[in-house]
This record gives C-alpha cells, structure tokens and sequence, in this order.
C-alpha cells in the first residue's frame, strides 16, 4: 500500500487563524521565496524582499500606492515605476499575486504550480484574501473554456465573502 505523503511545503489554513503565529508565517514565505529565487536562478534584491516583506504584514491585500506609502515609513520613498517592477517580478515568481477586483496585491499563501487556476476568497469584514486551489474548478474551466474553442490561461477566480474568523466572531 501506498501511502500518501503530504507535500510538506509552505502550506497554511486557507484563513490563518487570528492567534497564528504571524511572525513564523512571514518568516516561512520569504525563506520559501529565498528558495524560489534559488532555483529559478534570480536574484531577490532588497526592493523585491522588502516589496513581499510589506505584503507579507498581514493577510489583506495593498494597492501599489499603500506599498509605497509602508515602504515610506522605513526610508526613501520609492518610485512607483520600482515598486511595479518589484511586483512583476514577484508575480512572475509566483510569490505574489494581484487581486483584480481590489487593484491590489497579496503575498501568496500557497505552493501551487503556476498556471494552477486559483480561487481568492476575498473577506468584506477584515479584507484578509484566502487561496484555495481546486483540481475540479480547473477541469470545469478547463472544459468550458474548450467547448468554446478557446484556450485559459491563468483562470483566476475572485470571490466575496466574510471569512471563517469573521463569521465566528
Ligand atoms: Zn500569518
Ligand atoms: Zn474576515
């Protein structure tokens, strides 16, 4: 018998839990990202760490101008056209993704494959974004999309909600 083996990665609860420990959660992204740099033999340069440190503060997404103004606080402030090209590069990582409906960007939560489609639970009451990724959404995209003769790229899915910490709250 084959037992299944957890792929023991950067992997949290959907919505962190309000106690979690925070600081350990953000260390393990930007290690997780060190890797990632690593392997894709890219460089992750001070702007591009301190970009993902910012989003990294908590589990609600940051417009390009909120990234600005927290990076302000610690020194210079950085032109805008610096911080786009940190988050391009974090995106193109895998490392953050953009928040359509929000204009905003969030540090990943997850160790998916790219080209996973994903869907963000996005909470109105405390603005935390979830990741969940679903092999049967894919395979629904997937197929729709091909009975239509077109061909998805990065389905991304954005849904409006209140999360689980909320709700019990
Ligand atoms: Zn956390
Ligand atoms: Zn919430």
């Amino acid at each position: 018998m084959v037992k299944a083996t957890l792929k023991k990665s950067h992997s949290r609860a959907v919505f962190p839990t309000p106690g979690h420990d925070h600081d350990r959660c953000a260390s393990d992204a930007i290690a997780h990202a060190e890797a990632t740099c690593l392997a894709h033999k890219e460089k992750l340069t001070p702007i591009r760490r301190r970009v993902l440190e910012a989003l990294l503060a908590s589990h609600a997404p940051l417009g390009a101008y909120e990234l600005i103004d927290r990076l302000a606080e610690q020194g210079a402030r950085p032109a805008p056209i610096t911080i786009y090209r940190a988050l391009d590069f974090l995106r193109e990582q895998g490392l953050v993704h953009r928040i359509e409906s929000r204009n905003a960007f969030i540090a990943c939560a997850h160790n998916h494959e790219s080209g996973d489609p994903v869907v963000f639970l996005i909470c109105e009451k405390c603005g935390a974004v979830g990741e969940a990724a679903s092999a049967a959404v894919a395979e629904t995209i997937k197929s729709a999309s091909r009975a239509a003769g077109f061909t998805p790229k990065t389905p991304v899915i954005e849904i409006s909600g209140v999360c689980v910490n909320c709700k019990t709250a």
